[in-house]
């Protein structure tokens, strides 16, 4: 029997994308045929890079990347994952798993979205160096001036060096 073709979507906002992110992608992409990154808008979190600028941020990286990377793509989104999901004939939703406290959040999502849309969602652990690493805390602690290399990609930090010294200019 042929082995059936996957197309999974992975949603969220990678505000910006991290070693985290990157990580659970390189896992998945031995799962599935293809992988659509899906940029969206997270309505509680601030957002420091707008949705255009994010999807640019991942398409230079997967270029960067491209040797590996073939079957991964990059687009923004509105609205609900599922009628995205729909719209893209996507088989399941990826997500990532970094410890237990995720697991509560994570799992009342992918109910949700099986019973409003019947579509699986594949959860992929990341490497335990990542399983602190979050969008969030990386925006806060580069915009104190920490230092987060090693959990993003060069060009992500670059770019965040960058914004934060626009910001400040401003302030
Ligand atoms: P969202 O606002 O949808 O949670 P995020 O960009 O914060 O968007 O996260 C997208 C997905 O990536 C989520 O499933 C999240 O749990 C996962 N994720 C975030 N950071 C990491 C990480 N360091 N390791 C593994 N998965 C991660």
């Amino acid at each position: 029997m042929g082995r059936k073709f996957v197309r999974a979507i992975f949603p969220g906002s990678f505000d910006p994308i991290t070693n985290g992110h990157l990580d659970v992608i390189n896992r998945a992409m031995k799962l599935f045929d293809e992988l659509i990154i899906a940029v969206g808008r997270s309505p509680v979190k601030n957002q420091l890079f707008t949705p255009e600028e994010r999807v640019e941020m991942i398409a230079e990286l997967i270029a960067e990347l491209t040797a590996d990377m073939s079957g991964v793509s990059v687009e923004a989104f509105e609205g609900l994952t599922v009628e995205y999901a729909a719209q893209k004939k996507a088989d399941v939703i990826l997500r990532g798993l970094r410890s237990l406290t995720d697991v509560q959040y994570e799992f009342q999502l992918a109910m949700t979205n099986r019973s409003v849309a019947g579509i699986e969602t594949v959860f992929v652990m990341t490497s335990e160096q990542y399983g602190f690493t979050s969008s969030t805390l990386i925006r806060e602690v580069a915009s104190l001036g920490g230092n987060i290399s090693h959990l993003i990609p060069k060009s992500i930090y670059n770019r965040l060096q960058e914004r934060f010294k626009k910001l400040k200019k401003q302030e």
